[in-house]
Parts: C-alpha cells; sequence; structure tokens
C-alpha cells in the first residue's frame, strides 16, 4: 500500500537489517524522516562473538549510508538481544567488545533492545548486565516487552526499578499492550506502541491507547523485521489518525516529537525537526 506524505514522521524502532532498499524508498515517500534500530537476532542462533561485531559496525556503518541515499537519518541501539542472551558463555563474552568498542560510536544512542524474551534468569543476568552497562555510561535504554506474558516481565521491570537506582526518563519500555500501557506510564517510563499486522497492535489497538491514555510520553513504531511487518506503520497510524479526527498535535507528538524528546537526550542523536 502507497501511503501519501502528510506530514513528518520518526520510526524510533525498526530493523532495517532485514529489510530491503525498496523499503527505504517507500519511507523516504511516505515521510519518514528519522529512523532508529535496535540490536535484533539473526534469524538463527549465533556461534561466534564476531557475529555480534559485524553486525553491529554493519548497522553503524552500512545502514546509516543505506538510508542517508533516501534522505532518512539513521540511529542505532546496542545491545545482545533478549532473543539472544541465554546463550553461554556467548552472551557474557559479548558483552565485552560491545563495551568497548562499539558503545561510543556516533550514531549510537542508546543500548536495545534488552529485557525479556522467555522470562528467565539467565535472560535477566544479561539484562541487569547491559542496565548497569548504560547506567555507567549515562546512555538511554529501550527495553522489549516479550510477546507473551508482557505483565509478567512488566512486574520484574517493576522490581528492578524500585531501589531508583536507574533514571526512568532515559528509559523506553517497547511493546506495550492495552494491559501494560498504565503501568509504564505510572512507572514514569517512555511507552512505544508496535503496530505490526499480525502479533502486534493493529492501528485501530494503538489509536484507542491513546484515546484512553492521552498522547504523552507514547510513541508509535512499525518494529519491522523478518516477520510479515509493515515499514509505513508510522505514517499509517498517522493517515488513520487523521481520518478519526485526532488533533494534529496528538498525531504529531505520537509519530514524531515524543520519540525525538526521548532520543534527543542522548548526546548523540542529532536529527532536529
Ligand atoms: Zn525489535
Amino acid at each position: 500500500m502507497e501511503i501519501q506524505n502528510h506530514g513528518r514522521f520518526f520510526d524510533p524502532h525498526i530493523h532495517m537489517y532485514s529489510r530491503t532498499t525498496d523499503d527505504y524508498e517507500k519511507m523516504a515517500k511516505a515521510g519518514i524522516e528519522v529512523i532508529v534500530q535496535p540490536s535484533f537476532w539473526l534469524g538463527g542462533q549465533r556461534n561466534f562473538v564476531g557475529t555480534f561485531e559485524d553486525y553491529w559496525e554493519h548497522m553503524i556503518s552500512f545502514e546509516t549510508k543505506r538510508a542517508k541515499d533516501f534522505g532518512i537519518e539513521h540511529f542505532v541501539c546496542i545491545s545482545v538481544n533478549p532473543k539472544e542472551s541465554t546463550a553461554r558463555p556467548l552472551a557474557l563474552e559479548a558483552l565485552e567488545p560491545m563495551k568497548e568498542k562499539y558503545l561510543g560510536r556516533e550514531r549510537v544512542v542508546a543500548i536495545g533492545e534488552i529485557g525479556y524474551n522467555l522470562i528467565n534468569d539467565l535472560e535477566e543476568e544479561i539484562f541487569l548486565k547491559q542496565m548497569n552497562i548504560s547506567l555507567s555510561k549515562d546512555m538511554l535504554m529501550m527495553i522489549h516487552l516479550p510477546h507473551t506474558n508482557k505483565m509478567e516481565a512488566m512486574k520484574r521491570i517493576q522490581k528492578i526499578l524500585n531501589d531508583n537506582k536507574y533514571d526512568r526518563k532515559k528509559i523506553l519500555i517497547d511493546h506495550n499492550t492495552e494491559e501494560t500501557i498504565q503501568l509504564t506510564l505510572e512507572l514514569g517510563l517512555w511507552a512505544g506502541l508496535s503496530v505490526y499486522p499480525v502479533t502486534k497492535l493493529s492501528p485501530e489497538r494503538a489509536m484507542k491507547i491513546i484515546e484512553k491514555h492521552g498522547s504523552d510520553r507514547i510513541m508509535i513504531n512499525s518494529a519491522a523485521d523478518w516477520g510479515i511487518s509493515d515499514p509505513l506503520s508510522v505514517p499509517l497510524v498517522g493517515e488513520k489518525m487523521k481520518n478519526e479526527g485526532f488533533g494534529s498535535t496528538v498525531i504529531e507528538k505520537t509519530t514524531c516529537l515524543n520519540a525525538y524528546d526521548f532520543f534527543k537526550q542522548s548526546p548523540r542523536f542529532t536529527w532536529k525537526p
């Protein structure tokens, strides 16, 4: 589906590593000006620390250039993804080069995605280590909620945040649903809503959440990846909100400016609306 450009859009969560150059072309046409790409898995198990390094380097260098060719500004979040965090000793070993060689690079604006996938102690060990790395480097964090048992993951996150060691303004919780949004906002965190053709939110569900919970600290993203996903989710929701009669301020905040307000806390996030 071709989306007409009705404004300026920011997709704060998209895995361009698994998308084509045609996608970049359509995204630029639809008005997407800036994107953030968090670290994901490769579709299969990694066997070497070197595959993390090559992947991070690819995102920082090649994807930034591929996006720029279409006038899109591209930034990166680096992490050992929750889906990869139970591998031992691989996941632990990957944290060293991540810390020493990649987190300080130009275009790296946050640690992420980190968090839970199956929700177990091995995942939590890597999650906590990465939270503490981001604390020591004063970096933003993008935390992923799992596809199932989201509330259980939220409760664990709430417990971790209880000692107030982490600055909540610097934490984005992604893949929220009707079930988790209230707690995410009450905890003072930023909230991502992933609009995805299957398994995640539809545009209608995302709009209902915004209607009910307001537009502060909420941002729409596509979370486009290896699956059947839509890299135009953000402009699509913008268009549907307009048709539904949402005000332009609410549309701008949830499809661009809230994500900007979150990421501009990183000194390496240089895009400006
Ligand atoms: Zn993702």
